[in-house]
């Protein structure tokens, strides 16, 4: 069967990236919430990636594109910044270990040019490796994981299909860490509901402490057509919270949440205020940026419903 190129999901800081399919899908496709749920993971061939790089960097280093590749990958090719690179689909790293390391061989020797290429890891894929093969990967450039950790709350992790607790996720965060790769978390306000706001933004920021990740992103919970969360929704089995409570849960995580060296951001797309600084030291200023609004109370200082994207 021949490999389906994936659309293009990526995370906010990887907008200027070559974005190189090793997968299609997610190997763990049970989460309630994600588009990506229920998805069939499809493997892509080892000589059709090295194919792609072949094509890449005729075309970026002599202008020559190469018959019968597709014209997507010089549409990529033209926005890229020639520095990083980003692996797709919902979790790369499970592409098995020794086509990875062939992969970016390939690409460290074809590019030479690249500083950083980057790949959505789920705890999963990340405990399957042993600190070793992390270390290995990260010198092959592979230096930086997205990993989703959604909530710390573990009761509302087993509910939303993530498929690993609090803890395994901390057990990988470490093993992230260890390999001196670059770690950024995502978190998803408004996923415990109304009835589960408060324990899900406590719980997260203790997790999150606990992690101590280089980057952490918050997102806003949008209901996917599709996904078994929207018939939660649609049968009033889940009851959403407001973009303002989405705020507070916004508030209680960083005001809750300890880190050595972080940065802290909301500014994706989801959400309805953007706020973004370096915790410890931009705590307060944070604080008070959501405080002002929350105090407002004015829906026209959050970003509209229609302007939002996932
Ligand atoms: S692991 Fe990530 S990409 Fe895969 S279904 Fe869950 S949230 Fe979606």
């Amino acid at each position: 069967m021949s490999f389906n190129r994936p659309d293009i999901i990526r995370p906010p800081s990887e907008r200027k990236s070559y974005f190189l399919p090793l997968t299609s899908g997610c190997s763990n496709n049970t989460c309630t919430f994600c588009g990506y749920y229920g998805s069939k993971l499809q493997v892509r061939d080892v000589d059709d990636v090295k194919t792609e790089i072949d094509a890449i960097a005729l075309f970026t280093g002599r202008g020559i594109p190469l018959p019968n590749v597709s014209h997507v990958v010089y549409a990529v090719a033209q926005g890229w910044d020639g520095k990083r690179i980003f692996l797709q689909d919902g979790d790369a790293l499970v592409y098995p270990f020794p086509k990875l390391r062939d992969v970016l061989q390939y690409l460290n020797e074809k590019l030479p040019g690249i500083e950083r290429i980057g790949t959505y890891a789920t705890p999963q894929d990340i405990l399957r490796r042993n600190s070793d093969e992390l270390k290995e990967l990260k010198k092959l450039k592979l230096s930086i994981f997205y990993t989703g950790l959604e909530t710390g709350d573990d009761e509302l992790l087993q509910k939303i299909g993530k498929g690993v607790s609090s803890n395994q996720v901390i057990e990988a965060g470490k093993k992230v860490k260890e390999a001196k790769i670059t770690f950024s978390v995502t978190v998803i306000l408004g996923i415990g509901g109304v009835e589960g706001s408060e324990k899900h933004a406590l719980k997260t920021a203790k997790v999150l402490t606990k992690l101590d990740p280089d980057y952490v992103g918050a997102l806003t919970l949008t209901i996917v057509p599709g996904t078994p969360f929207y018939e939660q929704w649609e049968w009033n089995e889940f009851h959403p919270i407001s973009p303002f409570q989405s705020l507070a849960e916004l508030r209680l995580i960083i005001e809750n949440s300890n880190f050595t060296d972080c940065f802290f951001s909301s500014m994706h797309a989801s959400n309805y205020l953007s706020v973004r600084g370096k915790l410890p030291q931009d705590r307060d200023r944070m604080l008070k940026e959501i405080e002002k609004v929350l105090a407002a109370g004015d829906p026209s200082l959050l970003r509209p419903e229609l302007l939002r994207g996932l």
